[in-house]
């Protein structure tokens, strides 16, 4: 048969492959994400082990997906765009506040020395655990608590993202952000927030915002309490 006879000889690798090729082409580099290291991330992580096996069909589609417990694994585009933010450079020390899927953590690791995350959600954080052992992901600790305190253990952090919307910028985070690091952060309300970029220099903290984005609340201490007020 001609039709189709390239295709049938592709593998499941290759095809899960090809399928990331194409999103960082049309959703990412379209867009103008140019970072090579985020790039090369992003065309690695297999997505689709991220997601609930019913929706694998879906990964590589430009939208956040639901994961379970109410929460999301965040679009892939917001995924390149807040990891090209933080600058990493291959000693980076990271934190990630919302694990949720495990996804981001997957790609942080590949350009970062070391990355914990910490997800308020036990059985989220234990399922991101699984996903990122099966891929070796050996430089990540998954943590649970509440992020908006950060996490005083592994500070200072060369690099903290925050991967749900937040009401104000968290003042534990900036205090655990090492000389020259960087915090992106989604400030704003529960409906829509910015992205924003904080960067310390000495005692100086320098804020850039960024694009409209629209992300689940951050919830805890710091963060909207868990009516959806802001504490
Ligand atoms: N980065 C994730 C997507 C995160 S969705 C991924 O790649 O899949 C936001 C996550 O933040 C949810 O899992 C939610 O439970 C978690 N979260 C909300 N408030 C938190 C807090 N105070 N501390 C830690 N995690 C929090």
């Amino acid at each position: 048969r001609i039709i189709g006879e390239g295709r049938a000889t592709m593998t499941i690798m290759e095809r899960s492959a090809a399928r990331r090729d194409a999103m960082v082409r049309s959703q990412i580099e379209a867009r103008g994400v140019t970072n090579p290291g985020v790039l090369a991330a992003l065309r690695a992580v297999p997505r689709e082990q991220f997601v609930p096996a019913h929706l694998a069909e879906t990964a590589y589609e430009d939208r956040a997906l639901p994961i379970g417990s109410d929460q999301t694994i965040s679009q892939p585009y917001m995924v390149a765009l807040m990891t090209q933010a933080l600058n990493l450079t291959s000693s980076a020390r990271v934190l990630e506040v919302g694990t949720g899927s495990g996804y981001q953590a997957a790609v942080l690791s590949r350009l970062a020395a070391r990355v914990t995350t910490i997800e308020r959600r036990p059985e989220l954080a234990e399922q991101a655990r699984t996903r990122l052992a099966a891929l070796c992901c050996d430089n990540v600790r998954v943590v649970v608590g509440d992020g908006t305190a950060g996490y005083p253990e592994d500070a200072p952090y060369d690099a903290i993202l925050v991967t749900a919307g937040s009401p104000q910028v968290p003042e534990p985070l900036t205090a655990q952000l090492a000389d020259g690091g960087r915090l992106v952060i989604p400030v704003g309300t529960a409906r829509e927030q910015d992205l924003i970029t904080i960067e310390r220099s000495g005692d100086r903290l320098t804020q850039t915002s960024g694009e409209r984005c629209i992300f689940v609340p951050l919830v805890g201490r710091f963060g909207w309490s868990s009516d959806g007020r802001v504490p």
